[in-house]
């Protein structure tokens, strides 16, 4: 019998594992730290370690696993090799061998990310009961993952869904993470909201309550924002209409069912209603 399936995210500080049963309940959840030093190659033996030392904690052996499903923030090539993944350190990785070596062959499966949110947002989340969402994920960076008739858009290097590297903004000076300029990641993310936040703080033109923060965060935006400060409404409603207009050209290629909005800027919460400005032209027009 192999009741239990092990879930594992690799992002670039902790690694988070999950011990699930098939029909997808949490058993029990753990992190650990992410080693990118040495081109990450000990993140892999940490993983298998970690697994193996848990199981046994808890009476279980790898005998009793199906399989595990892991996610990485980078490009996955036929659910098996990485192909690079920055944050990590890693260049071509063949995960699923090399971990599943390292753990008496147990099946192992690779999935990008923001592709992994997307299917457990369909699966159990936001996104259930559709079989075409578009998620995205608005945390450090942006993320996201097309699903389109039950199925993962990967694209010819696994590289689709990338929507934070859609370009919105050409008179943009500033380079994204990826080197190019005016991607969506540098406004819509929580670290793109803060340097928004960071830029027009310094052109002194509003009074703010931001002011009494050193370094202003994503959060501190929305809750300020909450409270009526005019200048972080202005935030909000910039780095909103920047998401929308993205989201609406994605809506024109893919025709979803339902977008879902995950990571930590989606915790937000929502703005009182009387605070919010009009609707800009342009989708005032349809409205
Ligand atoms: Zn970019």
């Amino acid at each position: 019998m192999k009741p239990y399936a092990v879930g594992v995210d690799v992002g670039g500080t902790t690694v988070k594992i999950g011990i699930f049963s098939k029909a997808g309940d949490l058993f029990k959840k753990w992190e650990i730290p992410t080693r990118t030093e040495n081109n990450g190659q000990e993140i892999l033996p940490d993983i298998a370690a970690s697994i193996r030392e848990t199981l046994q904690d808890n009476g279980l052996s790898l005998e009793q696993v199906e399989g595990v499903g892991i996610d990485v923030p980078g490009a996955v090539l036929d659910s098996s090799v990485v192909n690079r993944a920055v944050n990590l350190g890693w260049g071509v990785v063949p995960v699923s061998t090399t971990l599943s070596a390292l753990i008496d062959g147990v099946r192992v499966e690779v999935c990008n990310d923001a592709n992994a949110a997307a299917l457990g947002e369909m699966w159990k989340g936001g996104g259930a009961g559709f079989d075409n969402i578009v998620m995205v994920t608005l945390g450090t960076g942006v993320g996201g993952g097309i699903i389109l008739g039950g199925r993962i858009l990967d694209g010819a290097a696994g590289a689709a869904g990338e929507i934070g590297h859609i370009n919105v903004n050409e008179h943009e000076s500033a380079p994204c993470g990826c080197g190019k300029c005016g991607h969506l990641e540098q406004y819509a993310s929580a670290t793109g909201i803060a340097n928004i936040a960071a830029k027009k703080l310094a052109e002194g033109k509003k009074d703010s309550s931001l002011k009494q923060y050193d370094e202003v965060t994503a959060k501190e935006v929305f809750d300020e924002a909450k409270k009526g400060d005019a200048l972080a409404l202005e935030i909000v409603e910039e780095v909103t209409d920047i998401l929308g207009r993205a989201l609406g050209i994605i809506s024109c290629v893919v025709d979803p069912e339902a977008f879902v909005i995950g990571g930590g800027v989606s915790k937000a919460g929502q703005i009182p209603r009387r605070l919010v400005g009009r609707a800009p032209c342009w989708s005032r027009r349809w409205s």
